[in-house]
C-alpha cells in the first residue's frame, strides 16, 4: 500500500524521516487508521498516546476521565475512515498500580459507547501517567484523508473549539463552563456519524485531533487540491465567545486553532444529501467550505473570515 503525502510541519517533517529510513519496510503510512484486508473489507488499526502534562494535567481530571478521554482520542481515527466494532488494547505507565482500575474503568466506558469492548493491555510502571490505546474496527469501504478533489464540499460534525477553551480556562486559573469541561474531558467519538457518512459516499475524512486549521491541511496534502474554508460558517458553541474574547480573537479563529474537538471533517461530492444523518447519528451536520484546485500545486488549507484569508496553524506535538 502507497503512504498518503503528508502535510506540512515539524511532526510530519520527522514521520517522513522515519518512513525513509524504514525504506520497504514501511508501508502504507500517513493516514488516521493503517488498513489490513479482513474478509470482503478491512480492518481498520490505530494506536494513540496520552501522556500526562503533554496531554492533559492530573488536576483537571479524574482517573476515569483521563481514560475515557485517551480511549475516545484513539477511537476517533476509527470513526474517522467509517470503522465500526472497535476492539480495544490499553498500555498504560502509570506511578501507582492501584489507579489502574479507575483509568481502565473510563476506557471500558469509552469502548462501551462506540460498541465495543477491551480485549487487552499492558501494565507498567513508571514516573508519568502515559496511556497508549490501540483499537482495531472493521469496514467494508476505505475512506482516507486522500480522496477530496476540486469541486468536493467540505462538512464539519457538531461544535468547535469547546476542548480549547477548557485548557485556555484552567491555564488562566479558572474554572471551564461545564459544556467546555464535558468536552474536554469526556469527548464523544463519533463511529456512528464516520459510518454513516462513509456509507453515503464521503470521499474523504479526518477527525479533528490537531485543530481545524492543521487537518483541513492533512486533507489537501494527501488528496492533491486545496481545501477552502468560510470559517464564518463553523458551528461554535456559545461558551467558546468568552474564551475567545480573552484570547484577543474572533470565535471562528480560536475554534480554527483549537485541538482536540475530536469531529469529523468529511469530504463529500456536490449535491451531498445530509438527510437523514441527524436523526439516526443524533449529531449535528454543517457545511464550512470546498475543495478547488491548488494553486502552483501546493495543497494547502486557506481559512477565509469575512472573505480574507487568515494564516493559522494546527497543534505539533513537538
Ligand atoms: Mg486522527
Amino acid at each position: 500500500m502507497s503512504h498518503l503525502d503528508l502535510g506540512r510541519g515539524g511532526e510530519f517533517d520527522t514521520i517522513r524521516q522515519v518512513v525513509a529510513a524504514l525504506g520497504d519496510q514501511a508501508d502504507g503510512i500517513g493516514g488516521d487508521c493503517a488498513f489490513l484486508p479482513c474478509g470482503q473489507g478491512w480492518m481498520a488499526v490505530s494506536t494513540d498516546t496520552s501522556v500526562e502534562g503533554v496531554h492533559f494535567k492530573r488536576e483537571w481530571l479524574s482517573l476515569t476521565e483521563i481514560g475515557w478521554r485517551a480511549a475516545a482520542a484513539a477511537l476517533s481515527d476509527l470513526a474517522a475512515v467509517g470503522a465500526g466494532e472497535p476492539r480495544v488494547l490499553a498500555a498504560i505507565t502509570s506511578p501507582e498500580r492501584s489507579e489502574v482500575v479507575e483509568l481502565m474503568r473510563g476506557v471500558g466506558a469509552a469502548a462501551e459507547a462506540s460498541g465495543g469492548v477491551v480485549v487487552g493491555g499492558d501494565l507498567t510502571r513508571g514516573r508519568d501517567l502515559s496511556l497508549t490505546l490501540t483499537v482495531l474496527g472493521t469496514t467494508g469501504r476505505l475512506v482516507t484523508r486522500g480522496g477530496a478533489q476540486a469541486g468536493d464540499e467540505v462538512w464539519v460534525t457538531g461544535h468547535l473549539g469547546l476542548a480549547r477553551a477548557a485548557v485556555r480556562s484552567w491555564i488562566e486559573g479558572r474554572e471551564p463552563s461545564p459544556a467546555a469541561r464535558t468536552a474536554f474531558a469526556h469527548p464523544e467519538s463519533r463511529l456512528a456519524a464516520g459510518h454513516w457518512l462513509a456509507g453515503h459516499g464521503a470521499r474523504a475524512m479526518i477527525d479533528l485531533s490537531d485543530g481545524l486549521a492543521g487537518d483541513a491541511g492533512h486533507i489537501a496534502g494527501a488528496s492533491g487540491c486545496s481545501v477552502a474554508l468560510e470559517l464564518e460558517r463553523l458551528p461554535i458553541a456559545p461558551e467558546v465567545e468568552a474564551a475567545a474574547i480573552r484570547a484577543g480573537m474572533p470565535p471562528a479563529q480560536f475554534a480554527a486553532l483549537g485541538g482536540e474537538d475530536y469531529e469529523l471533517l468529511v469530504v463529500v461530492p456536490p449535491g451531498f444529501d445530509p438527510t437523514g444523518f441527524g436523526r439516526e447519528t443524533g449529531v449535528p451536520l454543517e457545511r464550512i467550505g470546498r475543495c478547488v484546485e491548488s494553486p502552483n500545486s501546493q495543497p494547502v488549507a486557506v481559512m477565509l473570515l469575512e472573505g480574507r484569508p487568515l494564516v493559522l496553524s494546527g497543534f505539533d506535538h513537538f
